[in-house]
């Protein structure tokens, strides 16, 4: 379905965005990753899937870096088609206590890195008259929880950002929308089971199952690989009247 189609996935070297770029090249599109970490493995998992992949390494709270890698994309594959705005990080502490240069990363990580690779994706996606701007927000887009202040004003953020691109593209081929997933089993998400654990001296299944129960009805993680083919459905023939949702995959968080 997108053979031909060149897809870049911010934050692709681990959890969401590598689950989004497999799903995306299972459906035939060369995939560009970013994002820290190994490198080479991600990388041949994607080339298994028959498809071109490159890397860029931009440091996505750089806006000089993420120009770089927009322009590379597009000397390599010609144009990026998909633009995956994945890449995100997490602190957790109370507003009183939230240090403000983790503040200023989180809204440069989670938020203004998907204005400046939107605002350098749409011109090649206008001019083709085909293009998909998919978002990772998150449940947190939609509903707040303590601790998590500039995750909170970045994901609500984002979710404006994602109908404002929305609007402003509604008469051409070019559609944008947000995914909001509840808790996926990530590192990002490792890292708070293992504080939780710590802190309480509850062991890793005890500190799992407490993190889901106060807030997922469902107490199942959502995963990589079904948010992958949410991205998918999302670039198909049908989705495309899609236009400036937030849809959420939350096993009822939202619902509540
Ligand atoms: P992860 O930690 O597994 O992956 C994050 C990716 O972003 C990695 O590839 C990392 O290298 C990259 N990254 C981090 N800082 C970067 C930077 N400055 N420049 C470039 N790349 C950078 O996390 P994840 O859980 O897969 O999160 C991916 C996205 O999904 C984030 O936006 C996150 O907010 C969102 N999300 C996650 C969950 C969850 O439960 N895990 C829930 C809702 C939303």
């Amino acid at each position: 379905m997108l053979n031909g189609k060149t897809a870049l996935v911010t934050g692709s070297t681990s959890g969401i965005g590598l689950g989004i770029a497999k799903a995306l090249a299972k459906q035939g599109a060369n995939i560009v990753l970013n994002g820290f970490g190994d490198v080479e493995g991600p990388k041949a998992e994607i080339a298994k899937l028959g498809v071109k992949v490159d890397y860029h390494g931009a440091d996505m709270s750089k806006p000089a870096e993420i120009e770089d890698m927009m322009k590379y994309a597009a000397s390599k594959f010609g144009r990026v088609d998909i633009l995956v705005n994945n890449a995100g990080i997490q602190h957790v502490a109370k507003v009183e206590d939230f240090p403000p240069e983790r503040w200023d990363a989180v809204i440069a990580i989670n938020l203004s890195s998907a204005f400046h690779a939107t605002r350098l994706a749409l011109p090649a996606m206008k001019a083709a008259n085909w293009g998909r701007v998919i978002n990772v927000a998150s449940v947190h887009g939609l509903v707040a929880s303590v601790e998590k202040v500039a995750y909170v004003a970045a994901k609500h953020g984002i979710v404006g950002m994602t109908k404002v691109t929305a609007l402003e593209t509604a008469t051409t081929g070019v559609t944008c929308n947000a995914i909001c997933p509840g808790w996926v089993l990530t590192p990002l998400v490792q890292k708070q089971v293992d504080a939780k654990a710590s802190a309480n001296g509850w062991t890793n299944e005890e500190a799992t199952r407490r993190l889901l129960g106060e807030k997922e009805p469902s107490m199942q993680f959502t995963t990589p690989e079904e948010l992958g083919e949410l991205a998918v459905f999302f670039c198909s023939p049908a989705a495309n009247n899609v236009r400036g949702v937030a849809w959420n995959m939350d096993g009822g968080w939202a619902a509540q």
